[in-house]
């Protein structure tokens, strides 16, 4: 067993195991505040206390699995999100912190354009964890969310996810944006983070990625814009006059993209948005404003 009895050692061994093996080694104060119970902050002033045992043990195994590829947030059985815990599993994709700026970017717009008494119906296509639909119920009170999901084992966690955080989601079974047609709803505001990876650049992602997310939140064809194409046939049968769509994209998909809505939507205020990385990762349509 790894040779440490204090939190600081313990960290250090993590660290170093941690990058020697290419894996973020930031991940093992992020299993010691799991397996402690404790906040960052509370850690970092624990430094030089003793681990128990059976901490230390599980945090050693951990760390292993870590370095093995299994995500951490599989570990530890959740991510933040928004601000929020949400559950995950192998069923969804975790949420991504580029994803907050997706809702970021949703929540401003419909301030904008919307006055605070109207009531706004949006659809979230592609529910995974229930990270963007659960945020924006949350976030906005105005909002009346649903979502869909083709996989119902995505909506079992989705619809824990809602229950727990307290929010008024509805959830449906279905392919993009059918069950709307079908049942000819129309709605202010769709947003979707699609599954956008072309499908030769899946064997480059890392093993945390490809062997313990599932493919279909991440694999959108061969050139990975599928779903864009599908969404521009689909979205005006179900988008009133006005409305907003949002998109998450993939590096160098913004303009790609902007160009698809801007061809379905001709009056449309289209915009990419780069993430706090500075990569193109957004595509917003404001239509008939
Ligand atoms: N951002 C994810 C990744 O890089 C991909 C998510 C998606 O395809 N929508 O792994």
């Amino acid at each position: 067993m790894a040779e440490f009895q204090k939190i600081y050692e313990a960290l250090k061994w993590a660290s170093s195991f941690l990058r020697e093996n290419g894996r973020d080694e930031n991940i093992g104060e992020l299993l010691l505040c799991h397996y402690l119970g404790m906040s960052r902050s509370k850690l970092l002033a624990e430094l030089r206390e003793e681990l128990d045992v059976d901490v230390k043990e599980k945090f050693v195994i951990a760390v292993g699995e870590t370095v093995a590829g299994i995500p951490v947030q599989h570990i530890m059985g959740y991510e933040e999100f928004y601000g929020r815990r949400f559950l995950v599993n192998e069923e969804v994709l975790i949420p991504r912190p580029e994803t907050e700026e997706l809702v970021q970017g949703v929540l401003s717009r419909i301030d904008g354009l919307y006055t605070a008494t109207e009531s706004i119906k949006v659809v979230d296509v592609g529910t995974g964890s229930g990270a963007i639909s659960v945020s924006l119920a949350l976030e906005n009170r105005q909002l009346d969310v649903m979502t869909v999901d083709i996989a119902k084992a995505s909506i079992d966690v989705a619809q824990e996810n809602a229950e727990r955080l307290g929010a008024k989601v509805r959830f449906i079974e279905g392919d993009l944006l059918k069950p709307l047609i079908e049942e000819g709803v129309k709605v202010d505001v769709v947003v979707s983070n699609p599954p956008y990876i072309p499908e030769e650049d899946i064997s480059t992602l890392s093993t945390v990625v490809k062997d313990h997310e599932p493919l279909r939140a991440l694999v959108g064809g061969q050139d990975g814009l599928d779903f864009y194409r599908r969404f521009m046939e689909e979205i005006p049968l179900v988008l009133k006059e006005r409305g907003i769509v949002a998109f998450e994209v993939g590096i160098g998909q913004g303009e790609i993209v902007a160009e698809m809505l801007r061809v379905a939507f001709p009056d449309a205020k289209v915009e990419v948005v780069n993430d706090i990385n500075g990569k193109d990762r957004m595509v917003f349509a404001e239509i008939g404003f």
